[in-house]
């Protein structure tokens, strides 16, 4: 049986038809319409002769064994945020649906391979993304935490898991499903516009971008707004004003994709006759190297106690959250480059903004790689997510091209 990439376009409308409504995909995990996604799923497998297993963590996978039981896995996730898109994470699973009956057709393939619906990617109801690959790649280490958790309506997060057959002590015991690992290929809409603005159907992904995530307190002295003169005051504000631009300049100095965003900033007291006395800054900032990101966090830092002793006030940082950047594997961004242009022509290497199921893996020691197809208007997590048919097909196709030389290369 050929590859039909016009069976995945349908495919992922039927999808539509079944999970969606008229404010996009519900296909939130842990729900009744998430477990209708996987009993359909289930359907649309079975012609393959592949054989399911649902893991510790909930993650759906399906086994067409090979000559090796070293696996050659694709993943993806049928999870949505509510009123989401209807290509994000099931693009995946459904591209990676054909290639399964591709790869079925032509016989017995030198390496196990396994399509893997991930649980949870999105953490839409309980805030946790990345649920079922964290377990699996052994980076859960939450658990505690995680007992705690509650969604809108209060129910509890082992409650909703258990009313779908996981029991989250038991959760990262899925781990053992990475063993036989040789490789992870995934497919994914890139939520941005990079590719779209080059003109450009599919890219190969590098990795994914380290964080660093900080609150930046200013401290300076309430006075008031008439009586002050300006060159006695000590503005918090003023502090924060000057960072928020000099971001820009330093985010250029670094480069290669750099990118700072100072996301808020609440002043106290507040209001039209005071200075502000607390500027509270938030700061965000991405590389996809480490000693990069480490340099955008230190000229930040200078630059804020140049800023400090300018204005006369007081600054303090104080990390939020951070992660290290999780790079791709050299010789499958080769093959995924060279698939890409077989099907398209010229391909384009770039860096992921979100993170993915894919750095999950990649943490864990398995040889990974991502492909990216453009989407329309760089729009996601919205019904308003949509990437062109044509476009779709190309990926379904480049995306078994990678199969097919990551079975010869990790055989
Ligand atoms: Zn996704």
């Amino acid at each position: 049986m050929a590859l039909d990439t016009q069976r995945t376009v349908a495919e992922l409308e039927e999808l539509r038809q079944l999970t969606g409504d008229e404010n996009g995909a519900q296909r939130v995990a842990w729900t009744d319409t998430w477990a209708r996604a996987r009993e359909w799923l289930r359907d649309k497998v079975a012609g393959t002769g592949a054989t399911e297993e649902i893991d510790e963590a909930g993650n759906q996978w399906f086994t067409l064994p090979g000559d090796s039981d070293r696996a050659l896995l694709i993943g993806g996730h049928i999870d949505s945020v509510p009123n989401g898109g209807w290509l994000d994470g099931c693009l995946n699973v459904m591209a990676g649906v054909e290639v399964l009956r591709r790869v079925a057709a032509d016989g017995r393939a030198p390496l196990t391979v396994r399509l893997v619906n991930w649980a949870d990617e999105e953490g839409a109801r309980f805030g946790r993304s990345l649920f079922g690959s964290s377990a699996a790649a052994g980076s859960m280490t939450d658990q505690d935490e995680l007992r705690r958790r509650h969604d809108a309506e209060g129910v509890a997060l082992p409650d909703a898991l258990a009313e779908h057959g996981v029991d989250l002590d038991r959760a990262t015991e899925a781990r053992s499903q990475l063993a036989n690992a040789a490789a992870y290929l995934e497919l994914h809409i890139e939520q941005g516009p990079v590719l779209e603005s080059m003109n450009l159907p599919l890219g190969v992904v590098l990795g994914t971008f380290g964080v660093e995530r900080h609150q930046i307190t200013w401290k300076g002295q309430a006075a008031h707004a008439g009586s002050t003169p300006m060159d006695k005051r000590r503005d918090a504000l003023a502090g924060a004003a000057k960072l928020a631009l000099e971001i820009r300049p330093i985010a250029a100095q670094v480069g290669e994709g750099a990118v700072c965003t100072s996301g808020g900033v609440v002043c106290k007291p507040g209001i039209v006759t005071s200075v502000v006395e607390t500027a509270e800054q938030l700061l965000d900032q991405r590389h996809l190297k480490a000693e990069s990101l480490a340099r955008l966090l230190a000229l930040a830092k200078e630059s804020s106690e140049r800023f400090a002793a300018e204005e006369d006030v007081g600054v303090a940082w104080q990390r939020i959250w951070s992660i290290e950047p999780i790079l791709f594997d050299e010789q499958l961004i080769e093959l995924a480059d060279a698939s890409i242009r077989e099907v398209s022509g010229s391909s384009h290497r770039l860096p992921s903004g979100p993170l993915h199921d894919a750095a999950e893996v990649a943490r864990a020691g398995v040889p990974t790689v991502m492909l990216f197809v453009q989407s329309l208007r760089g729009l996601s997590h919205t019904k308003l997510e949509d990437t062109k048919k044509e476009h779709l097909e190309m990926s379904v196709q480049a995306l078994d091209r990678l199969t097919a030389k990551a079975l010869e290369a990790f055989s």
